[in-house]
């Protein structure tokens, strides 16, 4: 399935023929040009110059598949009253690109001619009036189109438009229920549904059983081999190693017989499985697959979709849970992991698989698992959490710092950060916002990205920065509260 976003560029009919030409020339121009530095192609479709022109274009946009999503940009005036039976059916990511085709205004050949062609500055926020009138999620950009930031700004935004459409199409495969008594695991299936398309049920863990006694030693052979073409192996425990393939294996086929994209576990149901999946559920991430323990569906289908926001779809990002603090003054961190399940994609050098024992669980053998430093960098760690009648997402910007100690008898996947504005401060806001546990942790999206989708998904965004306050934050998630009532 190809993918692609869509270019419709307002006129109107005043301006003859000449003029005309002239703009749609230009907008075959510029999405040409923009397609190369994209990181999907910009079709230009239509000078749109009346209601039933917008109207076909946007009902066309909404059946056609590969169309992910419409930019708009207004090269001349475009009487907006013509936009408003199209935009009320619009059912696509939309973006209002505000730029113009010239970069500088012309000194010496600026005359009546030029400003009728080049009328983006009015014709623009004649654009923007409608949309802002009719209250529509959209992204704005404003900026010369050849400026690359300009250009990376529009990429960033394509790529929440395949998150959204990762979302609209996701299924979750739930092996066994929630871990026991805990909360924020919880959530409505049915609103999540209804708000971002998942279709999140349940197998049972004897199912999954049955499909791992079905895997042959063939089939085990050729993952053992990929896994020691990937990882160290550190461990002579060949057979927990094969019995991770086995499960890897089973799971994979019934996730893809079923449609599935991301699914969850407990370790409270191993029901006849002699491990917990670990290097079998890192395994499954690295190939894009959104995982979430104890239960967590929320977080496992968040990790699919931002997986899919990143480079080749299957960015930097992983299953993420805060584990302990370094309160030293000075050299405040989070030291986050999990019992086994971090994705590979995050980490810096290669992965070692070991085994240890796992005191938590019903686990009869010692689980292999990937371990691994996570890389330094800028990233955010994200939260979505059911708040009752409506879905919160919470973002925090952190910066990944090379592990300030070895920690040689830890046994797992590990990744150190300084959260923003600092760590108690953060800790604060991520406590009062109601922020889980478990998080997604990405290098490959920003706050802004995540907002952009939050928008588009029609729920509520909540950032922690640099610039944040308990004070300012208290203040807006109470503003919040009474918005979210009244929508
Ligand atoms: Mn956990």
């Amino acid at each position: 399935m190809k993918k692609e976003f869509w270019f419709i560029v307002g006129s109107q009919d005043l301006y003859g023929e000449e003029v005309l030409k002239t703009v749609a020339k230009r907008a075959q121009e510029m999405a040409t040009e923009l397609s190369k530095a994209l990181p999907y192609p910009l079709i230009y479709k239509v000078t749109a110059m009346s209601n039933s022109q917008i109207t076909d274009v946007i009902k066309e946009a909404n059946y056609d598949d590969s169309c992910y999503g419409i930019i708009t940009w207004c090269h001349t005036f475009s009487p907006s009253k013509m936009w408003i039976n199209g935009l009320s059916g619009l059912q696509k990511p939309f973006c209002h690109l505000a730029t113009q085709y010239n970069l500088e205004i012309p000194n010496e050949e600026i005359d009546m001619d030029f400003m009728n062609l080049n009328q983006a500055a009015h014709g623009d926020r004649e654009h923007g009036f409608i949309a802002t009138r009719m209250r529509m999620p959209r992204k704005v950009i404003a900026g010369y189109w050849k400026d690359p930031e300009v250009r990376k700004r529009i990429a960033k935004w394509m790529r929440v438009c395949i998150g959204v459409r990762t979302s609209e199409t996701m299924r979750v495969m739930r092996f066994g229920d929630n871990m026991r008594e805990v909360a924020v695991t919880e959530g409505d299936k049915v609103e999540a549904q209804i708000k971002f398309g998942w279709q999140v049920n349940t197998w049972a863990t004897g199912d999954l059983v049955k499909e791992m006694s079905k895997v042959s030693e063939a089939e085990i052979d050729e993952l053992f081999a990929e896994y020691k073409s990937k990882y160290d192996i550190a461990t002579d425990k060949i057979d927990a190693i094969r019995y991770q393939a086995r499960e890897e294996i089973a799971m994979k086929k019934m996730m893809d017989r079923n449609g599935c994209k991301a699914f969850a576990n407990t370790f409270q149901d191993l029901y006849g499985m002699e491990q917990l999946p670990g290097l079998a559920s890192q395994h499954l991430m690295a190939q894009g697959y959104g995982y979430g323990a104890e239960g967590d569906w929320k977080v496992s289908a968040m990790t699919a979709i931002i997986k899919s926001m990143g480079e080749k779809e299957n960015g930097a990002s992983a299953f993420m849970e805060d584990y302990t603090y370094h309160l030293a003054k000075g050299k405040e961190c989070s030291l986050g992991a999990h019992m086994l399940e971090v994705c590979p994609s995050i980490a810096e050098g290669k992965p070692r698989i070991e085994t240890h024992h796992l005191g938590i669980g019903m686990n009869a053998k010692d689980p292999a698992r990937l371990v691994f430093e996570g890389k330094a960098g800028k990233a955010v760690v994200a939260s979505l959490i059911d708040m009752g009648g409506r879905m919160r997402l919470i973002v925090q910007d952190i910066e990944a710092i090379k592990p300030i100690m070895e920690m040689p008898n830890l046994p797992v996947a590990r990744v150190m950060w300084k959260a923003m504005p600092n760590l108690t401060t953060g800790v604060e806001c991520w406590i009062l916002a109601g922020g889980a546990h478990h998080t997604t942790l990405s290098y490959d999206v920003d706050a802004e990205m995540l907002s952009d989708w939050a928008r588009i998904m029609d729920i509520e965004f909540v950032h922690i920065g640099k610039d944040t306050t308990v004070e300012g934050l208290e203040k807006e998630l109470m503003l919040n509260d009474l918005l979210w009532k009244l929508k």
